[in-house]
């Protein structure tokens, strides 16, 4: 364990983290609608990407993203030490950050923040394994793959379940970086998400903020199960 990548990392997350809400509130629109403009708040103009702090000046600087990336680097760092995956894996998480964010403001994952996770996990992480003489590790995280993307397709088909097509999506590309790590982590990767949107469900039930048939999203659980599998393999 080495302490000064652990802050190093923890401080690449957090500061990154912080250029989230910006991006976020523009993208946390309906489906087929154009990323926002306008402040979702005040209604000034926001036609930037890139901001760090709120998403806009009248918005507080969430402490959450930052926080979350943060507290996210550095379990990562820790847990793959200095390693080629946690140069892949660190960009990817604040990734994760962003879709977890876009997911907690309108139950959507876009296909876009998707994709771009996928291409930079999984074809560095593969084209390392080739290199690196170990092919057999891009296969087994392919099949990973396949079978986490399957698995959340069932589910996502079965009626009166609120699990949609971006999670099948996001489940698969997780399935793979989850791969890549052992099927310990997969398993775990499986698992995890569900031990915590079952109380998350609960306590928004309780505390008002949910209603029984709200669907709650899955998005952010799905994320910190992967991140909980890598950690655990
Ligand atoms: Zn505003």
């Amino acid at each position: 364990m080495s302490l000064p990548l652990i802050l190093g990392a923890a401080m690449f997350g957090g500061a990154g983290a912080t250029f989230v809400p910006r991006v976020a509130d523009r993208l946390a629109v309906p489906r087929g609608t154009p990323a926002r403009i306008t402040c979702a708040h005040c209604d000034t103009p926001t036609p930037d990407w890139v901001r760090a702090g709120g998403a806009c000046r009248c918005r507080p600087a969430p402490m959450w993203t930052a926080g979350a990336g943060a507290l996210a680097a550095g379990l990562l760092s820790w847990g793959l030490g200095a390693s080629p995956a946690l140069l892949v894996l660190l960009p990817a998480l604040l990734l994760g950050v962003l879709l977890a964010a876009v997911d907690v403001r309108c139950h959507r994952l876009p296909d876009p923040l998707v994709g771009a996770l996928a291409l930079g996990t999984v074809l560095p992480l593969g084209a390392g394994a080739v290199l690196a003489g170990d092919p057999g590790r891009a296969g087994r995280a392919l099949l990973a793959a396949g079978l986490c993307g399957t698995a959340y397709l069932l589910i996502a088909i079965l009626p009166g379940h609120g699990l949609g097509l971006g999670d099948v999506k996001l489940a698969t590309v997780l399935g793979f970086v989850l791969g890549f790590a052992g099927w310990p982590a997969v398993v775990a990767g499986l698992v995890v998400p569900h031990l915590i949107n079952g109380p998350v469900a609960v306590v928004l039930l309780l505390t008002g903020r949910a209603r029984r048939h709200t669907a709650v999203p899955l998005g952010p659980s799905l994320l910190a199960g992967a991140l909980a599998g890598l950690l655990l393999a």
